[in-house]
């Protein structure tokens, strides 16, 4: 979601007149786009303040921002922290961000502006084109949360859910289109419980979004368990450009963890989500996200989460050791012991690995589908991905960036296919 809205950063500043730059010390203006799901976050951003200020140390200084989740916790705390800090701008503010950069260049004050304004954000965004030409594009679709899992920030960062008009975007996926995207991914930290007027759900917008014609492939991520309704299992059947691919999170295989984080769900209510999507898509895969030593979690409940990895068998999947995040109920918690923790990751995460490879070494020798997305420097070669999102490196001398490829799988490792292009397979939409 970062990269949209980074995206949407420069589409903003562009109209008062300040351009992308691939050199930093050539910059009027840093932003520092922050994400305050990562560990450490918060000192990060200080860390990189540092590097900017070393770079500038001989050099104009630049107009500092701090935008983002970390603006938004953090807010009027970092300026006071960071004098080389000129603004911070939360995740509902930065459609203002030009407004901002002009109102600092007229009064030279300080600014902070965190106030939670999805609505108004949305509308004004949508005044501005997209400018993204990329062939996969990524679209936020929804925002924020109301679930409050006990060791997550998004509710108190990005603040309630809110979905955007649903002509609001079919319109940018249509111009996007229009600018070369072939597969759309829609985002939202809880993207399936998008809901617009009690109308329209993501099944909804999946539907007519696989009427645009020129657009190939549909995603969606993140969703949660218990937003996947039996409509939007159904897309999985019923519309072939949503791709057989799913991002589901379970966090934890233990019913008294789950519990203990909040997460509104059990193990048996995911197996089951699991077990109907594998019933309208045989083809379908799954990747989930994983944390471990969770306050509270015993070597069962660890053996738990175990279990149900086997059973599933995810691919492409994210763990972590939980790390406490400031301001959530989880972080008031005991923590586990670090060895144990550690222990238990490198024990899920050589499975997950493990499945990965497996799962990749199902392709040898296989066709399968690529979606190209661009050529490799100076060589014949490409990059594409195939519909499970599996990265394909492949030799052609015949093929467009944009095109769906049959490629030939001829080797692999546990992240990458390697392979040959056989024959150009573009599908009439
Ligand atoms: S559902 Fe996801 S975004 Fe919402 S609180 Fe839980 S982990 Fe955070």
């Amino acid at each position: 979601m970062n990269e949209y809205d980074s995206n949407r950063i420069y589409d903003i500043a562009a109209i008062i007149g300040y351009n992308k730059t691939f050199i930093k010390r050539e910059a009027d203006c840093y932003v520092l786009n922050t994400c305050h799901i990562r560990n450490k976050a918060t000192e990060k951003v200080y860390d990189e303040i540092g590097r900017v200020k070393k770079d500038f140390k001989n050099l104009k200084k630049p107009l500092v921002v701090v935008s983002g989740c970390v603006a938004q916790a953090e807010s009027e705390e970092m300026i006071k922290r960071e004098p080389y800090i000129d603004m911070v701008i939360g995740p509902q503010s930065y459609h203002k961000i030009g407004d901002l950069i002009l109102k600092y260049e007229r009064k030279k004050e300080k600014i902070n502006e965190t106030e939670f304004d999805v609505v108004k954000k949305f509308d004004e965004l949508q005044k501005i084109p997209n400018s993204q030409n990329k062939i996969s594009s990524y679209l936020t679709i929804q925002e924020g949360c109301d679930k409050f899992c006990h060791f997550c920030v998004v509710p108190y960062t990005r603040g309630p859910e809110y979905s955007r008009p649903f002509e609001q975007i079919i319109n940018e996926v249509k111009n996007l289109v229009s600018k070369g995207t072939k597969e759309i991914t829609l985002l939202g930290q809880n993207v399936n419980a998008y809901n617009y007027n009690q109308k329209y759900k993501l099944s909804s917008l999946i539907k007519s979004l696989s009427n645009i014609k020129n657009l190939k492939r549909i995603r969606f991520t993140t969703s949660h368990p218990k937003d996947m309704t039996d409509d939007l299992i159904d897309c999985y059947k019923d519309y072939k450009k949503l791709m057989p691919f799913l991002h589901l999170p379970i966090q934890s295989g233990s019913n008294k963890i789950l519990k203990l984080m909040n997460r509104k769900h059990d193990r048996e209510y995911y197996m089951s989500i699991i077990e109907k999507l594998k019933k309208v898509n045989k083809d379908i895969k799954i990747s989930s996200d994983f944390i471990v030593g969770y306050p509270g979690e015993t070597e069962k409940d660890f053996q738990d989460t175990i279990e149900l990895v086997k059973k599933i068998g995810f691919v492409n999947s994210y763990s972590f050791i939980f790390s406490p995040r400031p301001g959530t109920p989880a972080a008031k918690k005991k923590l586990n012991n670090l060895a144990e923790n550690n222990k238990r990751l490198v024990e899920l995460q050589n499975i997950l690995e493990n499945f990965q490879y497996k799962n990749n070494k199902m392709y040898l020798q296989q066709d399968c589908e690529v979606l190209i997305e661009n050529k490799l420097n100076n060589q014949e070669k490409y990059f594409g991905r195939t519909k499970h999102m599996t990265p394909v490196i492949f030799e052609s001398s015949n093929c467009h960036i944009g095109e769906l490829a049959n490629v030939k799988i001829t080797s692999f490792n546990q992240k990458n296919l390697f392979g040959v292009h056989l024959t150009n397979k573009i599908k009439a939409a």
